[in-house]
């Protein structure tokens, strides 16, 4: 084993720095995997609205579900149920790992990127990139 960091991606593309973890477009790909086809914006959006509207109190103001120490965030286990969620402190929330990602009716994904676009939210330069990159990724979501 070498000990020297790669100069390629995994998926052979060279690496904008030595130290980075995978080529930009991977990590774009990440990014829109992890966020938003997974439905983790939706439903952080959905925890704000419900906060605003006094529904979910502040989570700082409520104890970690997990280790009884202060909370500062909530947790979703699962992006199908955005108002599921559990107080938690960070440690405990990165401890907990990633939430089952949201099944998308067909055209569901599509139109979700259309609302977003139309809103500016998230920017729409992030939006059009990625639905401009990924087309397999939205086509997914759809089936
Ligand atoms: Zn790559
Ligand atoms: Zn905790």
């Amino acid at each position: 084993m070498s000990v020297y960091p790669k100069l390629l991606c995994r998926c052979g593309a060279p690496k904008p720095y030595l130290l980075s973890r995978t080529c930009r477009n991977c990590r774009d790909r990440r990014l829109f995997t992890t966020r938003y086809l997974s439905g983790a914006t939706l439903a952080h959006a959905a925890v704000s609205r419900a906060r605003a509207a006094g529904v979910l109190p502040d989570p700082k103001l409520t104890l970690c579900t997990d280790c009884g120490g202060p909370a500062i965030e909530y947790d979703h286990r699962d992006y199908n149920e955005p108002l599921q969620v559990q107080p938690v402190c960070r440690r405990c929330n990165l401890l907990r790992g990633r939430a089952i990602p949201k099944r998308w009716a067909r055209g569901e994904f599509a139109a979700y990127l259309q609302r977003a676009l139309a809103r500016n939210q998230p920017s729409q330069a992030t939006v059009l990139l990625f639905a401009a990159k990924f087309p397999d990724a939205i086509e997914q979501a759809a089936a």
